[in-house]
Formats: structure tokens, sequence, C-alpha cells
């Protein structure tokens, strides 16, 4: 099946006749990169470790650190109140800016969720895709020393078919909530299990949480008590479904605000030296610059890229990061991530590049690629 495949696939790329046949050329040219991927990933084990991270410094002190990373799903900061969105769409985080790093001009490298992610918790990026498959960032922290977790509200789906849930395969523990084919739960469900790992007798823990966030049908996305915004939102669009559907996305932006806001306290109870970063894995346009909503490249927006960035420290690492800059006005793109998680939980490896970490002294601004090598700044350029 995968050789007819690929024979018609190569046949499309040089044989004339198809040359003129779009359609059937892009399908085919489709499976035929889709199977090249799965037989790249077969490569590819999903380890606890790398042997292509070296002298990655082991911590084996008794200091209890917890770091998390939050990953949102299709949350364009635009929409938010804390980057001051007129509507009061996290009131709870409002309620405590002065506790975090609300970072202005971060954004994802793709609109979609795996060409995104495979970035952002991998080594590769847009310069070199091909490091994706050498270490990713759970098989960092464990060979630093840490017990490392996955907790999930997305779907699973084969390790052969999404590479992110091979990377989730790397934690020392992973948990699915979303699996069953009824509706997809509310993020709430996650936090029991977080808190039981929170509260594990274990010193040093790296925990990913992997929600639904503000993902489509918005208003699948928060219990009937979130449904706050119902009257006309401020908007050029103005038809009942671009209404209707800025209501419901603004709603699911203030359950997500419910939702972080509740990590967070988890975390501060347990009284640890700790740190939470949330961020989202794309943006989304909800007729801001256009009259559509939802993400894709082929008309990709300036919110489909505008994510979150929001940075907790608890005191006791405050304390202790004084070599690190939080210049909440650096330019950044998530997909060096690896190298700013590092730094936050003073990581060292031999592959570390301080100037791609927003965190660090020696931090560069540098090209920030999307779609067909397009610079962003460049492109939404005002
Ligand atoms: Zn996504």
């Amino acid at each position: 099946m995968f050789k007819i495949f690929i024979f018609f696939g190569t046949l499309s790329l040089f044989s004339s006749p198809l040359k003129h046949s779009f359609f059937p050329r892009v399908l085919v040219k489709g499976f035929v990169d889709y199977y090249y991927e799965i037989s790249e990933y077969s490569k590819v084990k999903f380890e606890k470790k790398s042997e292509y991270f070296k002298d990655v410094y082991i911590k084996s002190d008794t200091i209890s650190e917890t770091y998390v990373l939050v990953i949102g799903e299709s949350t364009c900061r635009l929409n938010m109140g804390i980057y001051n969105y007129y509507r009061e769409t996290t009131p709870l985080l409002n309620s405590i800016t002065s506790e975090l790093f609300i970072f202005k001009d971060v954004i994802s490298p793709n609109t979609h969720t795996l060409p995104s992610l495979e970035k952002v918790l991998t080594l590769g990026n847009s310069e070199n895709i091909e490091l994706k498959y050498k270490g990713n960032i759970l098989q960092l922290f464990n060979q630093a020393g840490f017990n490392t977790y996955w907790i999930s509200n997305q779907r699973p789906t084969g390790i052969w078919d999404n590479f992110i849930s091979g990377i989730s395969n790397s934690a020392n523990k992973n948990i699915f909530y979303n699996i069953s084919s009824e509706k997809t739960p509310y993020d709430e469900v996650i936090l029991d299990s977080f808190q039981t790992i929170l509260n594990e007798k274990v010193t040093k823990k790296f925990i990913v949480l992997h929600l639904m966030g503000t993902h489509m049908v918005y208003k699948d996305r928060y219990p009937k008590s979130f449904e706050k915004f119902t009257d006309n939102p401020k908007s050029k669009f103005n038809s009942s479904e671009s209404i209707t559907t800025i209501n419901s996305y603004d709603n699911a932006i203030l359950y997500q605000d419910y939702i972080w806001y509740n990590v967070m306290d988890l975390v501060k109870k347990i009284n640890n030296k700790a740190a939470i970063l949330f961020i989202s894995d794309h943006g989304e346009e909800v007729y801001n610059s256009i009259d559509f909503s939802g993400h894709t490249e082929t008309k990709g927006t300036k919110a489909m890229y505008d994510i979150p960035f929001v940075l907790w420290l608890s005191k006791k690492n405050k304390n202790d990061k004084s070599n690190l800059i939080f210049d909440v006005n650096r330019k950044y793109s998530t997909e060096n991530l690896i190298f700013t998680m590092a730094d936050l939980a003073s990581l060292k490896f031999d592959k570390f590049e301080p100037s791609k970490s927003v965190l660090n002294k020696e931090f560069k601004t540098c090209k920030r690629i999307i779609f067909n090598n397009y610079s962003y700044d460049q492109y939404f350029k005002k």
C-alpha cells in the first residue's frame, strides 16, 4: 500500500501529464509526505533519554523544584484582558499581574498544533527541523535528574501518526483524559492529577499540561457558568455568526483564565522553588482582521501567531535567578523554547544556545520565521 502511494507520488512530482493535474498531485504528495514522516518516526523511539544531549549537568541536590509548562490551544493574546483586550476576559490573572511576567511580543512558529509543537518541544526549529528527531524537552529534564510528567486533555493518537503523542512517551508518566468518543471534558479535568503529582514525594519535577484551551468549537470549552459575554462585541464583522463566535471565544478565554489561575494556586500551595510558563501552541483568528475564525497557514493572519507568554516564579525561585533577565519586551518565537526552559530550570548541556533563550543575558533577537520562510516582523509590518 505504502509503495503504491510512493510510486504515484513520485510519478506525480516528475511526470509531465500529472504536473498539470493539481488536485491529485497535491493529494498524492500529501500521502507521500505522510508516509515519509511515518517512516522517519519509526526511526525515533521517543525514549526517556537522548544520546544527542551530552554533558547534561545532573541535579542531585535535595532542594525541591517544580517546573510546569502549560500549553494552551488556539489562544490568541489579542483577546486576553491581561493583554489590554477591551473585555475583561482574564479577571483572575489581572488580579495578580504584579506576580507575573507578561511577555508582550511572543509568537508561535506555525498556526497548527503539530508543526508548532514539534519545534516548541524539541531542538528542531525552522532552520533545522531534522533536529526534532534528536532531542526533546522531556528527555533533557529526565537526563538532568527530574521526574517528568505529561498530563493531557488533548486526544491521544497513535505514537506513529502524531509526533506530539510520541514526545509524551518520553515522560516518566503520562495521563490522557480525552480518550472516549464522547464530548471532550473541560480542562479542569486535569487538576486532580496535577495536584496529586505536585504532592508526590519526588524532589525534582517537570510537568507539562497540554490543554484543550480555546480550541474550536469554542462554546464547548466552558461550562454554562462562564457564559459572561453575550452582548454585541466590538468588531467590524457584524454577522450573527461572528457575534456568536466572538462571544463564545471570549467566554472560552475567561474559562482558561480560571484554569491557569488554579494551576498557579496549586503550585503556590506546595511552596517549592517553582516556575510556571503559560503559552499557547499557536494563536487564532476570531474575526479580528478577516471575516473568519480558526487557524490556517494558507491565509495566516497576525492573530494566528500572536500567543500569550506568561511566566510565574515562586519567591524561592526569584532569588535564585539573578543571572537571568526578565525583559517582557523581547521579541521571541517559541520555536526555541527548549533553551528558555533550560535556563528557567538552570539546566546545563552541550547543545545549549544562550542566544535562543529569551531569559538569557546573551539573548539575540533573530528573524522570526513563519510560513514560506517569511519573517513575521516583515510580513506583518504595520
Ligand atoms: Zn493547536
